[in-house]
């Protein structure tokens, strides 16, 4: 498909429009209060093309919880600090279990199927806790973040991060069995409290698709020219989103969308476009998979008309 500029803006603009009319939003997460009062009718979509033309449609702007989003992030600063030997600590088969689940930890020795499920990010976590204190490694997570996006702004709300620590148990249950096999090397404690603030990482769909770019790009940062993974570790960490980035939901995601993603509870999804596009949608309700309904959706019907898909012969 032959897209110019205005063609791709109209098409941002209509998906935007069409998903107020959709019958089912699914339903947004309410185990914390911070992400039970989001409004379920907010819906915002930013695509960010190789050049840097940016289309934003509905909530484009307004900031949410980019949750597991965040795990695509810390594993690439992760991986910047101990390189493959990552993989010694977490697997790289997409889980087939929710995204949370402790069972496949017996059968694995401590060793999560993937960084993109909550015991692999905890584990990843602890990685990036390395010798430093947490609040460090939180202050190095975001400044990543402000980085790859190329803004200043970006911050973690602090009310997510509190929330979260107080309704962890079952991230402190993983941490805790995972510890146990030697998996984990500092206090729990101290590893989940790098992992909760990731979590609680605040952004817009705008400045999600900007962050995301390096994924597009073979590892740079387009508007800078610098390099933040080498292409191979690029399109591993695609590879990645695109078997694991939905938990228990990927073959589904790959099926409907047919490109790398990864989605939060928040109700946001980053999904990448290689060579031509980063891409962020947001809307809080969630399938029973725990994926954004309409944020899937709207990706499925912009690959339907952009012919975007990584499966579709260019
Ligand atoms: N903070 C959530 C948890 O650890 C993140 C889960 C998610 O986005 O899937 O339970």
């Amino acid at each position: 498909i032959d897209l110019s500029t205005s063609d791709l803006s109209g098409i941002v603009a209509d998906i935007a429009e069409e998903m107020k009319a959709a019958p089912d939003r699914g339903t947004p997460a309410a185990y914390i209060p911070p992400l039970a009062k989001v409004d379920p009718a907010k819906f915002g979509m930013a695509v960010i093309e190789a050049d840097g033309t940016c289309h934003l449609a509905g909530d484009a702007e307004e900031t949410f919880s980019i949750q597991s989003i965040s795990k695509v992030f810390a594993l690439t600063l992760a991986l910047g600090h101990v390189g493959d030997q990552l993989w010694k600590r977490v697997g790289r088969e997409p889980s087939g279990s929710a995204f949370n689940s402790i069972v496949q930890l017996e059968f694995e020795h401590g060793i999560p199927r993937n960084p993109f499920i909550n015991a692999g990010a905890i584990v990843v976590a602890d990685i990036l806790l390395g010798r430093n204190e947490p609040r460090e490694a939180i202050g190095e997570m975001l400044r990543f973040v402000r980085t790859l996006a190329g803004e200043d702004d970006i911050v973690i709300d602090r009310e997510v991060a509190d929330a979260e620590a107080a309704t962890g148990y079952r991230n402190a249950a993983l941490a805790s069995y995972m510890r146990s096999f030697g998996n984990i090397h500092h206090d729990v404690e101290r590893t989940l409290g790098v992992y909760f603030h990731a979590c609680a990482l605040a952004m817009s769909c705008r400045q999600l698709a900007l962050a995301g770019r390096y994924l597009m790009a073979g590892g740079m940062l387009p508007s800078t020219g610098r390099r933040i993974v080498s292409a191979q570790r690029a399109r591993r960490i695609n590879a990645l989103m695109m078997t694991c980035g939905h938990y228990d939901g990927s073959g589904e995601f790959a099926f409907r969308v047919g490109l790398p993603g990864k989605s939060g509870v928040g109700g946001g999804i980053l999904a990448i476009v290689p060579g031509r596009a980063s891409v962020a949608v947001w809307s809080p309700g969630l399938n029973e998979r725990g994926n954004s309904q309409l944020g899937t959706l709207a990706l499925e019907r912009l690959v339907q008309r952009t012919g975007w898909s990584v499966f579709e012969p260019a």
